[in-house]
């Protein structure tokens, strides 16, 4: 998808810190971390958020949660916990157009998010 930033990283284009990859996923450190541990996981494949995942995407849904409990395990949170959550359009606050899911953790996380 032209101009998507998040493609480009799933591309090379734009470099990112990467912490795990497969081939349909991908997951990289957050540049704006809100949490000492701060995740993205995207898929590979542009999807732009929630309500554009397609019948056929199940697998590469299931694959990002896959990775996410690696990646949580990999990085030191997956005992005292952690999360992981999706913005989807504007009212959540959603800034880049390209499905994404945040792994926080690191730190106790208050609930519900603002
Ligand atoms: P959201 O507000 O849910 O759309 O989240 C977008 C996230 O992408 C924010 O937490 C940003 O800090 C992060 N972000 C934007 N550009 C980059 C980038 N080039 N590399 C890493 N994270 C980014
Ligand atoms: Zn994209």
């Amino acid at each position: 998808m032209e101009g998507c930033i998040f493609c480009k990283i799933a591309s090379g284009e734009i470099p990112a810190e990467k912490v795990f990859e497969s081939a349909n996923v991908l997951a990289f450190k957050d540049i704006n971390p809100g949490a000492p541990v701060h995740i993205l996981i995207i898929p590979k494949k542009h999807i732009a958020s929630v309500n554009d995942i397609e019948d056929q995407d199940v697998n590469i849904i299931g694959e990002i949660f896959i990775a996410a409990k690696k990646i949580a395990s990999s990085l030191g949170v997956a005992e005292d916990g952690y999360r992981v959550v999706t913005n989807c359009g504007e009212n959540a606050g959603q800034t880049v157009q390209h499905l994404h899911y945040h792994l926080l953790g690191g730190r106790s996380l208050k609930w519900p998010p603002g």
